[in-house]
């Protein structure tokens, strides 16, 4: 059994739609982790929370379309809504009480697998649920683990046999540099990630898109082109940054590529720096913001309190702070910074209390960041342009 990547030769446009930002706790206003990259039609998951399913369901996005799930760590409010997803979107059942008729134990290879990216654990953890779940799928799926240096290297560190709908080429990828470089590319888009400093190990995901046709003034070439009698069709050679040599020795060059897209979505941490090569002149910055020091505007704040003993808790615990995201941002250049993972402290609604918590929290990233700052609540869905003039 193998997995056959979707053939993209152009993106067109990219959208992320934050399906969940809780941390810890949940609450009814913010769901546990989960954002959806769009790439023209294809869905990236980053991230499967309980119940990102439902926020699917209360999106415009088609869960059908999900090509590949990246999980940054596997703390549970990060991957405990994989399972289910995965028996919703490849066909799963629970089997028949006669059993061998189950057609579901005919997998359909027909289709690309499923891509599954996350660290040690990621592998094992489907597999084991699916199976002591007597989860059976209907198409098929693999998992590629990114394996920290302290980490086996080989095996699936499970004594579980892989399932039928498993395909049996996923890989272990090893660092090279202290990072992960391209664990995904095709001709328009590639990823690589980093590990980030959490409680438990993490993972930073950075999708690059690569360099895009620049913006053609036909008439620069279409008199050329009368004038030497060349068809019309190398147009679109030149229009995707080729030249076209004339009939009377004359060159013709496309306008240059421009620089593509880049999103940097971060999982949880309180120190993300071994990201920031990686990361730098990102268009989009998603970065945690679990806690924050707000005297005067969260009611429910201590009075011994002070930003030191709030950035002390938040980093004890893997977290950051706002000003932490915002010194990050400016650091690696990024032009734009989302925050999310919030406190239950912080609810996703539109009381004034909560816009004016949220409002806080955003001015006190841009404080570091020098720019205006997003806090995203679930189902906030921005558009990623590019951020160079062609
Ligand atoms: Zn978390
Ligand atoms: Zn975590």
């Amino acid at each position: 059994m193998s997995s056959s990547a979707v053939s993209r030769t152009y993106i067109g446009s990219m959208n992320l739609t934050f399906l969940g930002t809780a941390s810890a706790q949940p609450s009814t206003t913010r769901n546990h982790s989960a954002l959806a990259l769009r790439l023209g039609k294809d869905v990236w998951l980053f991230d499967c929370g309980e119940a990102t399913q439902h926020q699917l369901q209360k999106s415009p996005l088609k869960m059908g379309r999900i090509e590949k799930i990246f999980i940054t760590h596997t703390h549970g409010d990060h991957i405990f809504g994989l399972i289910p997803l995965m028996a919703s979107l490849l066909n799963g059942a629970g089997g028949t009480a006669e059993g061998s008729d189950d057609p579901r134990l005919n997998v359909n290879t027909e289709t690309p697998a499923l891509e599954i990216y996350g660290p040690l654990g990621t592998r094992a953890y489907v597999r084991n649920g699916l199976a002591y779940t007597h989860t059976l799928l209907g198409a098929s799926y693999v998992v590629h683990e990114l394996r920290f240096p302290s980490d086996p290297q080989i095996g699936d560190v499970t004594s579980l046999t892989p399932q039928l709908a498993e395909c049996l080429n996923g890989c272990n990828i090893l660092q090279v540099d202290g990072i992960w470089k391209d664990i995904f590319k095709d001709e328009v888009i590639s990823v690589s990630a980093a590990p980030i400093h959490h409680s438990v190990p993490c993972v930073g995901y950075v999708v690059t898109e690569a360099p895009v046709p620049g913006k053609i003034d036909p008439s620069k070439y279409i008199p050329e082109l009368k004038r030497t009698r060349t068809a019309m069709t190398v147009m679109r050679q030149l229009q995707q940054g080729g030249s076209v040599a004339l009939e009377d020795g004359t060159v013709l060059y496309g306008p240059p590529r421009k620089r593509g897209r880049k999103v940097v979505i971060l999982g949880d941490t309180f120190d993300p720096s071994p990201a920031a090569s990686l990361a730098e002149d990102a268009d989009m910055l998603v970065h945690e913001a679990t806690n924050a020091h707000l005297p005067g505007i969260d009611t429910s704040t201590k009075e011994a309190d002070t930003y030191e003993s709030v950035e002390a808790r938040a980093k004890s615990r893997g977290h950051s702070t706002p000003q932490m995201a915002g010194a990050f941002a400016k650091k690696i250049r990024a032009k734009r910074l989302i925050l999310n993972h919030f406190s239950a402290r912080y609810p996703g609604d539109d009381s004034e209390e909560s816009k004016q918590i949220m409002t806080a929290i955003g001015n006190l990233a841009a404080s570091e960041f020098g720019q205006n700052v997003v806090c995203a609540k679930d189902l906030t869905s921005v558009d990623i342009g590019f951020s160079e003039k062609q």
